[in-house]
């Protein structure tokens, strides 16, 4: 398939820049949705580009620090998934053409959980790995507790990860405990065991290392939470995300205050126990609301919809 075939869905799009201009939110609308995507562009287009969609409108995971409030509308069709892209890439590739990226990643991430919402997920990573194969796509997901049941199709998934060799998984697991965790995420979640084993399975499968996601803040970052972590999450099989997280009403200035010094220690404590680990800073989105659970676009788009 190339980029002719993808059939065009009708959203409206309105793309505000940050003030740093390497960070570009789009606001995709129609009638009955509204969701949001993010672009970065870390020094040029060409050296690396970075788009996280979303996959549903709303959200029904509901977890504490994110805008989306458990207000769930629907699941996005694959059509409206691929489009967010193919809309992202027109700006994109007015600079440069997406073979031509040297690091390219489709994230599935900006809203919405994307195991919630399987069927249109999985067509959307096919068809957009035959327009865009060079680009990475990595499905990062809050692990609702279907993933874990023996009816849900994860093996599938991990089928469709061997044979695009680009997909990749990344887990939100942000606390050490299940019961700290299950205080964050209010709706049935996987058990953290439950989480370390599916990403045991997608390695063995895929041969390739799964992410896990932690956000660290003075009450999760003690050494028994990084011995916690180092025992679940094996470091021969996972690598660590460290991010900053903004909450709802949050801005990143204030969320980088709280956390970087905590987030640069705790990833210290972690290399000393044989752990990989990259941090994940959204500087510059102050001003669009771009950071992870803000969706400033789809909190004031709901609030106006349930109000009509
Ligand atoms: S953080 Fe992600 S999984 Fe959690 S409620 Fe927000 S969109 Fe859903």
């Amino acid at each position: 398939m190339n980029k002719s075939n993808i059939i065009k869905t009708s959203f409206n799009r309105k793309v505000l820049r940050s003030s740093d201009t390497n960070v570009f939110k789009f606001v995709f609308t129609k009638p009955d949705v509204a969701v949001e995507a993010v672009l970065y562009r870390y020094g040029s287009f060409r050296k690396r580009t970075v788009i996280c969609c979303s996959t549903q409108c709303g959200c029904p995971v509901g977890c504490s620090f994110c805008g989306t409030g458990r207000g769930f509308v629907r699941s996005l069709y694959s059509d409206e998934i691929v489009d967010q892209i193919q809309q992202v890439m027109e700006i994109v590739e007015k600079d440069c053409p997406s073979s031509e990226i040297e690091k390219f990643q489709i994230m599935f991430m900006s809203m919405g959980e994307p195991f919630l919402n399987y069927r249109n997920l999985h067509d959307a990573i096919v068809r957009l790995h035959e327009t865009y194969p060079t680009a990475q796509l990595l499905v990062s997901t809050s692990a609702p507790s279907v993933l874990a049941s023996a009816k849900y199709p994860f093996s599938e998934f991990c089928d469709m990860s061997r044979s695009i060799p680009k997909i990749g998984i990344q887990f939100s697991v942000h606390e050490s405990t299940d019961e700290a965790r299950y205080r964050l995420i209010p709706t049935p979640t996987c058990s953290l065991e439950q989480i370390a084993r599916l990403g045991e399975t997608w390695a063995a499968r895929t041969s390739r290392k799964p992410f896990y996601n932690y956000c660290v803040h003075a009450w999760n970052s003690s050494d028994a939470d990084v011995a916690r972590l180092v025992s679940l999450f094996n470091p021969a099989v996972w690598e660590t995300t460290l991010s900053v997280i903004c909450e709802k009403n949050e801005t990143v200035k204030a969320s980088h205050e709280r956390q970087l010094p905590l987030i640069w220690d705790f990833s210290r404590r972690l290399l000393k126990r044989g752990a990989s680990v990259r941090i994940f800073d959204p500087a510059g989105q102050d001003d669009i609301g771009g950071g992870c659970g803000q969706l400033w676009f789809f909190q004031k788009w709901l609030r106006e919809h349930r109000s009509k």
